[in-house]
């Protein structure tokens, strides 16, 4: 079984969605392993997503993820990773399909309300980065 790391963001969770889109995702066959709810600073933020110093958008995105609480989920399950990113939707949620989490409730490009890893190295970075092997079982 693949693993996968979901954020909600603090755009959704501001909003009272973690519910719905924790909902979302179970209904779709995929298994909660563990969850958390803190808020990162921005040294955290930037330390996620490292892969984007180099982005335009980089300063705005991680101000914006240190900003307020975001929850992290550990999601097992088939093709999880794929399965994910396939709920979310595409970055933009102009362009996401009907019905995706973007679709639903993101807000722009920046806010979009969910993320989740891309690959399998960037999943088991992105766990480790969250959970400690003994909150995995
Ligand atoms: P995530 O990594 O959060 O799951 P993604 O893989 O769909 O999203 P990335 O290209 O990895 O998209 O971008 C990471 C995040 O940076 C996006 O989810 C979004 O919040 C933000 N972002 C991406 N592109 C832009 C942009 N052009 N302007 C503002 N923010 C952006
Ligand atoms: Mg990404």
């Amino acid at each position: 079984m693949e693993r996968t790391l979901v954020m909600i963001k603090p755009d959704g969770v501001e909003r009272n969605l973690i519910g719905k889109i924790i909902n979302i995702f179970e209904e779709k066959g995929l298994k909660v392993v563990a969850i958390k709810k803190l808020r990162l600073t921005k040294e955290q933020a930037k330390a996620f997503y490292i892969v984007h110093k180099d982005r335009p958008f980089y300063e705005s995105l991680t101000d914006y993820i240190s900003s307020g609480s975001v929850v992290a989920i550990v999601f097992e399950g088939e093709n999880a990773i794929k399965k994910v990113r396939e709920i979310m939707g595409a970055t933009d949620p102009k362009d996401a399909e009907e019905g995706t989490i973007r679709k639903l409730f993101g807000l722009n490009k920046e806010k979009n309300t969910v993320h989740g890893s891309d690959s399998p190295e960037s999943a088991k970075k992105e766990i480790n980065f969250f959970f400690s092997e003994s909150e995995l079982i």
